[in-house]
């Protein structure tokens, strides 16, 4: 949608194309950070999405044990903004769309899933899809997957995914907060457990961290067990478990982290999850995601309008972005071995990640918006 958003501001016809009827997807990313602010802030936009309902951060603190530790502190960035701000992501995206289509050259058609590639002498021109009113052909000079984690897209391009693995799942649901609610920490490590919460304002959203597959073990301990697991590491919370009333309430989101290998195709580019799975940890995916987004559009937008878009502009994407992107992974998968897995009490594995070295940095600065 920041792509759609961005090329079309720059003058580039865009045609978004969103499988689901809205954005009504809970749990799912966020945090919008610093970075991402500043992007708001560079678009001339701060002002108006600091209007949306949102909850501000200034740190992250986790607890150990007994031992509170702060891991994270933004007051000292050099950047616009100071704080995470905890913000819907149906909001976040609403209010992207509600800005893009202020521009002629934006469209953007909900329910309406791509469904495969159009391929035309070894080049992607466009893709088919199913929308509202049957199938659909949109011709396009780039074609961008931007559609996540799922993406079957990549595998009918011929891309290879690099799986780097993930421990855990996350087990999701909502507590209400009542207005004397001290403040909690956000993440609680205890009992060989692991707890997110996070302040929503008028409810408390929980993730319960499980290791991968055990799922069917804790739903057959039944929910008494479930809710009193819980209960231990947040005693405050003992009488709202009884809002579980079932394991409908309780959502699981299976947590991967994962790559291709090479992120474009002549006509075509993967952006976000779709090139670059990322784990909850840090709760920085919609944040690499919005980055990919400004790097590519920054990349292309031009050689589009001027119809000189090569393959070479898309490595250029790729190159930019790569680094980061292994560095955050592997930051991930390390979070995920040393403290993740031993306080889940699983065995150790060796960190798998390839390392970060022999991924050049592209010398070039590039703007971080287009104009
Ligand atoms: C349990 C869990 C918790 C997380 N928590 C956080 C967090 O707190 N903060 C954070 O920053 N990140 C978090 N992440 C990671 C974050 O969700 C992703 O990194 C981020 O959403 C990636 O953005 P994206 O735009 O690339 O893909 P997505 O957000 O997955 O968006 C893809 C979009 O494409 C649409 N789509 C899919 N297929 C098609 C198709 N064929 N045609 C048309 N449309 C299609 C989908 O409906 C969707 O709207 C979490 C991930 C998990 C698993």
């Amino acid at each position: 949608m920041l792509l759609g958003l961005l090329l079309a501001r720059a003058g580039v016809q865009v045609v978004v194309l969103e499988k689901h009827a809205d954005f009504l997807r809970d749990f799912r990313g966020d945090t919008v950070h610093p970075s991402t602010l500043e992007i708001m802030h560079q678009l001339g936009l701060l002002e108006s999405f600091l209007k949306l309902p949102h909850r501000r951060m200034h740190e992250l603190r986790v607890r150990m044990g007994n031992t509170e530790v702060p891991v994270a502190d933004f007051s000292h960035l050099p950047t616009k903004c100071r704080f995470l701000a905890l913000m819907p992501q149906w909001d976040f995206l609403n209010f992207i769309a509600t800005e893009a289509r202020r521009y002629p050259t934006f469209a953007l058609r909900m329910r309406t899933e791509a469904t495969g590639l159009i391929e035309e002498a070894g080049t992607f021109v466009g893709v088919r899809a199913q929308g509202p009113d049957g199938p659909i052909e949109v011709r396009a000079s780039l074609v961008v997957g931007a559609n996540g984690r799922q993406s079957e897209l990549r595998e009918e391009a011929g891309l290879e995914i690099e799986s780097l693995g993930a421990p855990m799942d996350v087990m999701w649901f909502r507590l209400s907060r009542l207005p004397d609610d001290r403040p909690q920490a956000m993440g609680t490590f205890d009992r060989g457990r692991i707890l997110i919460l996070l302040d929503r304002g008028e409810h408390w959203q929980v993730g319960y961290v499980i290791a991968k597959g055990s799922l069917e073990q804790i739903r057959g301990a039944g929910l008494d067990a479930f809710r009193e697991a819980i209960a231990q590491l947040e005693p405050f919370a003992r009488e709202r478990l009884r809002e579980i009333q079932s394991w409908e309430d309780v959502k699981l989101l299976t947590v991967r982290i994962d790559r291709l290998r090479q992120w474009y195709r002549p006509g075509l580019l993967f952006i976000g999850d779709a090139a670059h799975a990322m784990s909850p940890v840090g709760g920085v995916g919609i944040n690499l995601a919005v980055q990919d987004a400004v790097a590519a559009a920054n990349v292309v937008a031009e050689p589009i309008r001027q119809g000189r878009l090569t393959t070479g502009h898309l490595r250029r994407v790729q190159r930019r972005r790569e680094l980061p992107t292994r560095m955050t992974q592997r930051l991930q998968i390390l979070m995920q071995e040393l403290i993740v897995r031993p306080t889940l009490g699983l065995r150790f594995e060796r960190v798998r990640t390839p390392a970060v070295e022999g991924i050049r940095a592209e010398e070039e600065r590039v703007p971080v918006a287009v104009e």
